[in-house]
């Protein structure tokens, strides 16, 4: 399958700083042809990278309300992100789970609010540092993948993103055995859940993707992309981890 590489730009930039980045990022898609080319800017931002204009680069956002629409201030529903042309969204990011006391029930509830708008979710997942030294990794995981994702997932092609909480921005990852152990346990599991279908949906590695490691890791079996965060703000660092796949 294609390798999707999505960066994460989180809380970062201003619009000027958004429509170069993203037109950096259009610009060199076609020097990294074998993968799909995704990027999640603030919602302010989101409007502006997708009407940019040129194929070779996908936009999404980085959460949705479980609501299609309703009284909920200050909150941003998915049709909405579907109608300004983004069409992917990232759902249970470790931020949010911890900065929005997310559980799975609500990022399941979010995640079938973006299929019903015909947005694909990437649905994240991925133990603390003190889960992976008491050995619970693969159970804290195979718990968020069974709690968050919704019946409709296979069909429209979700996304899941193995994140370790404790790679996120802090430079260190996972040994290879390690990430190639927890992608091969949610396989099983999507398959399992799914059937064949889940034999072929994307399960992306994320935290601390860049360029220096993204060759190693993308060459994993069962490591079918990346979300980058901090390298992802970085057009030329980002192009690199999209040609290392
Ligand atoms: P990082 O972030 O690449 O800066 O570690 C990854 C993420 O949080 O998606």
């Amino acid at each position: 399958m294609r390798p999707l590489i999505a960066g994460n730009w989180k809380m970062h930039g201003s619009l000027a700083e958004a429509a170069s980045l993203a037109g950096a990022v259009r610009a060199g898609a076609a020097g990294a042809p074998a993968a799909e080319l995704l990027v999640c800017p603030p919602f302010p931002y989101v409007h502006l990278v997708a009407s940019q204009g040129g194929a070779g680069l996908a936009v999404g956002a980085q959460d949705c309300h479980a609501a299609a629409k309703g009284a909920h201030t200050g909150d941003v529903a998915a049709p909405m992100l579907k109608d300004i042309g983004a069409t992917y969204v990232i759902l249970g990011h470790s931020e949010r789970r911890a900065d929005h006391a997310e559980s799975d029930a609500k990022v399941r509830a979010k995640a079938e609010a973006a299929l019903a708008a015909g947005l694909i979710p990437i649905v994240c997942v991925g133990e603390s540092e003190a889960q992976r030294l008491a050995g619970e990794a693969e159970a804290v995981v195979t718990a968020q993948l069974d709690g968050s994702l919704p019946d409709g997932f296979a069909a429209a092609s979700g996304v899941v993103a193995y994140e370790p909480v404790w790679a996120i921005g802090t430079g260190r990852t996972p040994t290879e055995p390690d990430i190639a152990a927890i992608h091969a346990a949610i396989r099983a599991n999507l398959v399992r859940r799914f059937g064949k279908p889940g034999e072929t949906l994307r399960i992306l590695y994320g935290g601390s993707v860049k360029p220096g490691n993204a060759k190693a890791i993308l060459a994993l079996p069962h490591v079918d992309g990346a979300l980058v965060g901090g390298a992802s703000l970085v057009a030329t660092d980002f192009l690199a981890i999209a040609a290392a796949a």
